[in-house]
C-alpha cells in the first residue's frame, strides 16, 4: 500500500495534510509517531518510518502497556514521512475528517530486518518515544477470503521493564 493510495483518498485543495511530494531524507533515525485521531470513530494511528514512508496502522483501542492486552491494529495505506509532523483538523466530509493530535513521537528500532518482518507478518521492535518505550510486536492475523480487506494485526507489548498491568496504569488516561 504505497503513497498512491494515500493521495487518491485526499483532495489536497481542501485538506491541510502533507502531499508527500518531497522525498524524505534518508538517515538511520527511524521516526515513530502515534497520532490520536478523532475521526468518526476515535482511534490511534501508529506510524513507523520505513524505506521513505510511514508504515501505518489504525489502532481503535490504542496501545496498552500490558502484554496481555493485544490491541487490534488495522494496517492502512503508507503515509508520507512529513505526515509525522501533522497536527490539525481535516475538514468534515474529507477522508479521515476530524482532529489529529500528536500523541507520541520518537524513534523506533527494528529487531532484525523489518522488510522480512513486514512480509512475514511478525515485526518486533523497540520504541523510544515519550510515552511508549521498550519492546513491542506487531503480528499479522491470517487474512480472510476478502482480499480487499485491510490486513489486521495485533499490537502487543513485550514483557520487559516497561510493561505495566492495565489495571495499574492505562497509558491512554
Ligand atoms: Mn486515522
Amino acid at each position: 500500500m504505497g503513497l498512491k493510495a494515500y493521495r487518491q483518498k485526499r483532495d489536497f485543495h481542501r485538506t491541510p495534510e502533507p502531499t508527500g511530494a518531497r522525498p524524505s531524507s534518508t538517515n538511520d533515525t527511524r521516526l515513530y509517531v502515534i497520532q490520536k485521531h478523532a475521526a468518526s470513530r476515535l482511534h490511534y494511528d501508529l506510524r513507523l518510518e520505513d524505506n521513505g514512508v510511514l508504515k501505518s496502522w489504525a489502532v481503535p483501542k490504542g496501545p496498552s502497556l500490558d502484554p496481555k492486552e493485544k490491541r487490534l491494529a488495522v494496517q492502512v495505506e503508507d503515509h508520507p514521512v512529513e505526515y509525522g509532523n501533522f497536527e490539525g483538523t481535516i475538514p468534515e466530509g474529507e477522508y479521515g475528517g476530524g482532529t489529529v493530535l500528536l500523541w507520541d513521537r520518537g524513534r523506533w528500532v527494528p529487531e532484525g530486518d523489518p522488510e522480512i518482518g513486514l512480509r512475514q507478518g511478525k515485526l518486533k521492535f523497540k520504541l523510544e518515544g515519550e510515552k511508549l518505550q521498550g519492546g513491542w510486536t506487531l503480528v499479522r492475523l491470517r487474512s480472510r477470503e476478502n482480499r480487499d480487506e485491510k490486513p489486521n494485526w495485533l499490537l502487543i507489548k513485550e514483557q520487559d521493564e516497561t510493561a505495566t498491568p492495565q489495571s495499574k496504569r492505562d497509558i491512554l488516561q
